[in-house]
């Protein structure tokens, strides 16, 4: 459990834009957070506890996945994996097509770098809908390895993305919850 003192200074740190990048959109602007040291490394912390001796690796979502998630790979002394958008990786590469509202979109991985049997820690900066985070533990599971945890800064409860991940049976930890 993230400390009351913790969780109140992010809330105070994470800046909220209304209708942005669309309308009706409460956008979370967390890069307040790298202006002020201690504050990353707390987040890390909380992050690192969540995950110490429970996993073998860490992937981390494009973009703002790897602002968090290579800290934590680091600090739990395992591999760092990135999850990228279509197109950015070079062969050889696996990769997970997923739905969303209008039309498809599809996550790359470098083939290899997952091991089969890993319990892997998928993370990113928001959970919103769930749809990316879901075609990320796929991505991980088709190579024989298992999305064992899931970790966010942020939760956004209305969108109930957590739905989308009950099926991997695995421990999901976010910080904060709108
Ligand atoms: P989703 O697949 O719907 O769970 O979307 C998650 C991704 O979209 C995360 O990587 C976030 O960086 C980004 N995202 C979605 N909603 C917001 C929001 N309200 N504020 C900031 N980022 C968001």
């Amino acid at each position: 459990m993230p400390s009351k003192n913790l969780v109140q200074e992010l809330e105070q740190t994470i800046e909220n834009i209304a209708d942005f990048p669309i309308p009706g959109i409460q956008f979370k602007d967390i890069t307040p957070i790298f202006l002020k040291p201690a504050l990353y490394e707390s987040v890390i912390d909380e992050f690192v506890q969540f995950s110490k001796g429970k996993v073998d690796a860490v992937c981390g979502i494009e973009s703002r996945g790897y602002l968090f998630g290579i800290a934590i790979a680091v600090a739990l002394e395992v591999p760092f994996i990135l999850i990228r958008k279509k197109g950015k990786l070079p062969p050889p590469f696996v990769s997970e097509k997923y739905e969303l509202e209008y039309g498809f979109s599809e996550i790359e991985m470098r083939e290899g770098q997952i091991k089969a049997g890993q319990r892997v820690l998928i993370h990113d900066d928001l959970l919103a809908t769930g749809g990316t985070t879901e075609a990320a533990a796929r991505l991980v599971e088709k190579q024989g390895a298992k999305a064992s945890q899931f970790s966010f800064l942020i939760g956004l409860k209305d969108l109930h993305g957590e739905d989308k991940l009950r099926k991997f049976n695995a421990e999901v930890f976010r910080i904060l919850e709108y």
